[in-house]
């Protein structure tokens, strides 16, 4: 079985920069995940890619199959999670461009399964415990320090910190929930951040968001709106920045068995009901 220690997990942009990629398919007791998996080497790791939204960008963000995700990365060897995404900035000063590696997150999702720990059986027979694992620091202490390193390394200064909120799209916000969203002083909005960062923890991975701001969200800004066409747009324009960032950001990452985050022991020794993959 091909075998993995990193996981990347964004857009269809970034797994051609693979070496001698391998495309395994994986299924999950959730399903499939959004697509295959591409394994390949990368700064001298072995990284598996997954595209969030299939190849082609077929699936809306709540129709990902964020569970699925997760656990196909992991069952492959994956213990370290990089998850690059478009964002809308909720701040002037964060205008296109801009690279935010947020340390918090607000959920204002409504749909998506954002738990392994549901008490439903799974399809080999065992059934998961209720357990609630602390997402206080949603994020990897240790992933968020190489990631603001690999790209102060690439002189792209990046925003150590802010708050990434999520709603479930695929529209984008009014202006009112906009300016709701910038009053509580949040830095981000995006769609696909959660629950992805969350189920990592629940298996015990390190989860990093590295966020690339594409547009001013509606209420940070006077025009027309954010328009698809003006996201993709920008998010072309640094597809090969953010590819060398996480170039690096794979790079420094620790081996996995010498991993000292609090990812690490997440559920606490306790047990889940079922066997990790
Ligand atoms: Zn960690």
């Amino acid at each position: 079985m091909a075998n993995a220690e990193i996981g990347v997990i964004g857009g269809s942009g970034f797994y051609s920069f693979l070496d001698d990629v391998t495309e395994i398919q994986v299924d999950t007791p959730y399903g499939p995940p959004s697509d295959s998996l591409f394994l390949g080497d990368l700064a001298g790791r072995r990284v598996a890619f997954l595209p969030r939204h299939g190849r082609g960008h077929h699936l809306p963000p709540h129709r990902i199959n964020y569970r699925a995700n997760l656990w196909a990365l992991r069952s492959v060897g994956v213990r370290q999670v990089l998850g690059p995404c478009a964002v809308g900035g909720l701040r002037p000063e964060y205008g296109p461009g801009t690279l935010l590696v947020p340390d918090q997150l607000v959920d204002r999702t409504k749909s998506r399964p954002g738990t392994y720990f549901d008490g439903l059986p799974l399809p080999d027979g065992s059934v998961p415990n209720v357990v609630h694992v602390s997402l206080a620091d949603p994020y990897c202490s240790t992933g968020r320090s190489a990631a603001l390193k690999a790209a102060r390394g690439r002189e792209w200064e990046p925003v150590d910190g802010g708050t990434l909120v999520v709603i479930e799209g695929p529209r984008f916000s009014t202006r009112a929930e906009s300016l709701w969203h910038q009053a509580q002083g949040w830095s981000v909005v995006g769609m696909t951040g959660h629950p992805e960062a969350a189920l990592a923890r629940e298996l015990e991975l390190c989860y990093t968001s590295l966020t690339l701001v594409t547009d001013l969200d509606a209420g940070a800004e006077t025009g027309e709106g954010v328009s698809h066409e003006e996201v993709l747009r920008v998010f072309a324009a640094n597809v090969d920045r953010m590819r060398g960032v996480l170039f690096d950001a794979v790079a420094a990452l620790p081996a996995t068995e010498e991993r000292d985050c609090l990812c690490v022991n997440a559920l606490g020794g306790l047990n889940p009901g079922f066997e990790l993959p």
